[in-house]
């Protein structure tokens, strides 16, 4: 970088008092002038993709985060930037204030950009698509221990790392509507390489100036109840983690970024090549669960009505360039639309779904397949289409994403479907980028890796930790170890202290649950068995206990009454041991406003123990299991999704695993009866009680009561205790306990646990993950 030039270019681009600049002026600045000086790199890396074979990731969800100081990280460019902040007088942290950019939910969205990560570092050609939406995942504020949801407008003061293309501007058709897919192209540099990825996101806008054709006022309103206008299809992203809504917004979103997707591809394509006879073999499209899935129609629909193919030459070739991830194995997280409401919006693609399945009843009626077979797998079941079922026919790869979530695939949801096509079928172990996930948000943990391997490779060969196992009996190194980790603890307890007007102790043991609220992750268990320990303490079952803050990150949908019930429980249950001068000293409990990546980025460096505790056979793969235990956290957590292999990888001897497993619940449930555990252990009748019992208030709304009861009476379609939180209440209360305890009765033996899951965390960098899916499922280099 020539830096005079760098700040001539960003000063010009400030007010005259560089110092009045606010934050938002300093981003936008910094943002544009960087962008202009890689722009050619840029254009040329996005030639370089169209020349090859390349890879094309379609998601509903892209979860960024703040772009500035990765973006600085990833070009080298950082330290120059900070120094020449510093001689204008600046300060290059003011930028925390950038809001992120939180266009997904949660692990789906967040696995979506570390691979564009991975894949720009890597060198493939691969480029993400989805959609601009103009308020993400919504601001969470805590108050008086309930959520608040006030709206993310993240575009607010600009949007400096995105560029407009009108040029490629797709329309889009809806029975009675057409609008504009107008393209935003953020560039993902990878790290050490000339290689650039685009993550282009489509933003909905009116054809014309009024999309409507009425003119006073009254009339306006009325229309607007009934029409979902353009700017309407990309105004909001749900905020729904895994379960399906099954709105007509929601699919005119999935239809919107599918067709736009598709037409650029198809558009490029036959810029190039002339023909779309070969498309096959220069496209791979990786479909992140089923939201994207009405591309394949799509796909057909083009092809036959727009290029004259066949419908089965049409199918033949979708099937060579879809393939679909499954992210959950959960029965209300599958997609599903009514066929009246697809057919009402999208007639033509209604009509393509009925030959689509026509075809595959075909191929079982070839195949003499049995009729409760064929019925369980057609993709039109009575009035809905099956999401999941059209994506499993009409792809070349299926695939898990961690080896017991595979695992599950093959026996249960999809089983029928593996018995079919067994060679479609492969797992893909999540990942992370480490570019993100420390060197950004651990730069004195990664300092010290580079000063002991000698050299910073690492950044881009994660299996190189493996070489710092040698030094777990070192006790200089355990205590450097030690000392960063005491630092990043004292760095999160400031910011909490700013951010969430929180005081908290540096010096007491970290033990972090973060992730999206949902009854299967058990946040709820957690607090149980806070509120176990709490009693413990009082009547002096447990002595000796080291002082634990206990830390929860998570938002939960807003219209998930048992989850936005469980955060005021946290809450409760914080105020409870507070209140107590015998444990305030001891147990402190904080709920974080406003989990998002640029907070989980100063949650993973700072934590001492990892919460990963869903129910075994729940969690598909779980991403911040990965991310705590490359930070040198030890997993206290279940034997599900990859806290399996991260034990494989790091020694149980090195974590702490508890609770029933995936073939012991299969035994189990059938005949569990939570009723019975709650009315024969005391300690667990005294915990689950406090929910009625008045030590906790849920501010008159019932709910507590109503959490109470799914879990000894049952609730909706569930039975009681569906997530059998008093089935390993015990094992978990005893873990924790003797983690806790490892931990205060020698430190240094608990830091060389931490050391040797950090050591051993190189399988879940996701240019593991990307490499593979490049060789086996794109066949891109
Ligand atoms: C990594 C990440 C997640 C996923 O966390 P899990 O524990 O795997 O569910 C969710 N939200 C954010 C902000 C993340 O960074």
């Amino acid at each position: 970088m020539d830096k005079k030039s760098f700040v001539e270019k960003f000063t010009g681009r400030l007010p005259r008092d560089i110092k009045s600049a606010t934050p938002q002026q300093l981003h936008d600045a910094l943002g544009k002038t960087v962008m202009e000086m890689f722009a050619e790199h840029w254009s040329n890396a996005r030639q370089e993709h169209l020349s090859k074979r390349r890879g094309a990731y379609l998601s509903m969800e892209f979860l960024v985060g703040r772009a500035v100081y990765n973006n600085l990280l990833v070009l080298g460019i950082y330290d120059e930037v900070d120094a020449a902040f510093k001689e204008l007088g600046l300060d290059l942290a003011d930028l925390e204030e950038i809001e992120d950019a939180a266009l997904g939910n949660g692990g789906l969205g967040r696995l979506a950009a570390c691979f564009l990560d991975s894949a720009a570092t890597l060198g493939l050609p691969l480029d993400g698509y989805g959609i601009r939406y103009k308020y993400g995942l919504f601001k969470q504020s805590i108050v008086d221990g309930f959520q608040r949801e006030d709206i993310d407008d993240w575009t607010k003061y600009g949007d400096p790392w995105s560029v407009r293309c009108d040029e490629d501007t797709v329309l889009i058709e809806y029975s009675g509507q057409t609008v504009k897919a107008v393209p935003y192209d953020m560039p993902v540099f990878g790290f050490r390489t000339e290689n650039v990825g685009t993550l282009r996101l489509w933003q909905a806008e009116p054809v014309k100036e009024f999309d409507f054709d009425v003119f006073n006022k009254q009339d306006y309103l009325e229309a607007s109840k009934e029409k979902i206008f353009a700017e309407d299809i990309s105004r909001v992203l749900y905020p729904n983690d895994d379960t399906d809504e099954g709105k007509k917004l929601r699919l005119k979103q999935q239809y919107f970024f599918s067709c736009a997707s598709l037409t650029d591809i198809i558009r490029k394509h036959k810029a190039r090549y002339g023909t779309l006879d070969n498309l096959a073999d220069y496209i791979s499209v990786q479909l992140n669960d089923t939201h994207p899935v009405i591309s394949i129609p799509e796909l057909i629909r083009q092809l036959v009505d727009n290029e004259g193919y066949t419908f089965e030459k049409a199918l033949e070739m979708a099937k060579r360039i879809f393939n679909y991830t499954n992210h959950t194995v959960m029965q209300e997280a599958l997609e599903k639309w009514r066929t009246d409401l697809v057919e009402e919006l999208l007639p033509r693609i209604y009509a393509i779904i009925i030959q689509i399945n026509e075809a595959l009843m075909a191929d079982m009626y070839s195949a003499n397949v049995p009729r409760e077979k064929t019925d369980r797998i057609k993709i039109i079941k009575g009035d809905l289409i099956h999401m999941a079922d059209m994506a499993c026919y009409a792809s070349s790869h299926i695939n898990g994403v961690a080896e017991i979530h595979t695992q599950i695939l093959k026996d249960t949801v999809l089983s029928d479907w593996f018995s079919l096509y067994p060679q479609r079928f492969r797992n893909e172990t999540n990942g992370i980028t480490q570019r993100r996930w420390i060197a950004l948000c651990n730069r004195e943990l990664s300092a010290y890796i580079t000063e002991l391997l000698g050299d910073d490779n690492w950044i881009n060969d994660l299996d190189r930790l493996k070489e710092l196992a040698k030094y777990a009996d070192d006790e200089n190194v355990l205590r450097r170890f030690i000392d960063i980790k005491q630092a990043k603890k004292q760095q999160l307890a400031d910011f909490i202290k700013a951010h969430d007007g929180i005081d908290i102790d540096a010096e007491s043991v970290f033990d972090i649950q973060i992730k999206r609220l949902h009854e299967y992750k058990r946040q709820l268990l957690n607090a149980f068995s806070i509120l176990w320990i709490y009693y413990g303490i009082k009547d002096g079952s447990i002595k000796d206990f080291k002082s634990t803050t206990f830390i929860f990150g998570a938002k939960s949908a807003p219209g998930y009454r048992r989850a936005k019930a469980i955060i005021k429980f946290i809450n409760e249950v914080g105020r409870v041991v507070s209140e107590d001068p015998d444990t305030r000293d001891l147990i402190k409990v904080v709920f974080v406003q406003n989990y998002n990546v640029s907070y989980a980025e100063k949650l993973v460096a700072a934590a001492d123990i990892s919460e990963q505790i869903s129910t075994a056979g729940t969690e598909a793969s779980g991403t911040g299991n990965m991310k705590l235990m490359l930070n040198g956290a030890v997993t206290l957590g279940t034997y599900d999704g990859a806290n399996i292999e991260i034990v494989q990888e790091a020694g149980e001897e090195n974590n702490y695993i508890f609770g029933a497993r995936v073939e012991e619940l299969e035994k189990i449930v059938p005949e569990y009866d939570s009723r019975s555990v709650f009315a024969g252990d005391d300690m667990i009748r005294r915990v689950v009680s406090s929910l009625i019992d008045g030590i906790v208030s849920d501010g008159g709304s019932g709910d507590f009561r109503e959490l109470y009861m799914a879990l000894l009476d049952g609730a909706s379609w569930h039975a009681p205790d569906h997530y059998y939180l008093l089935g390993d209440i015990r094992d978990y209360v005893e873990t924790k306990l003797r983690c806790i305890g490892d931990y205060s009765a020698d430190r240094i033996a608990f830091a060389r646990r931490q050391w040797l899951n950090m050591c051993n965390a190189g399988k879940f960098s996701s240019d593991r993950t990307i490499a593979d899916y490049a060789e086996n499922i794109w066949g891109i280099r």
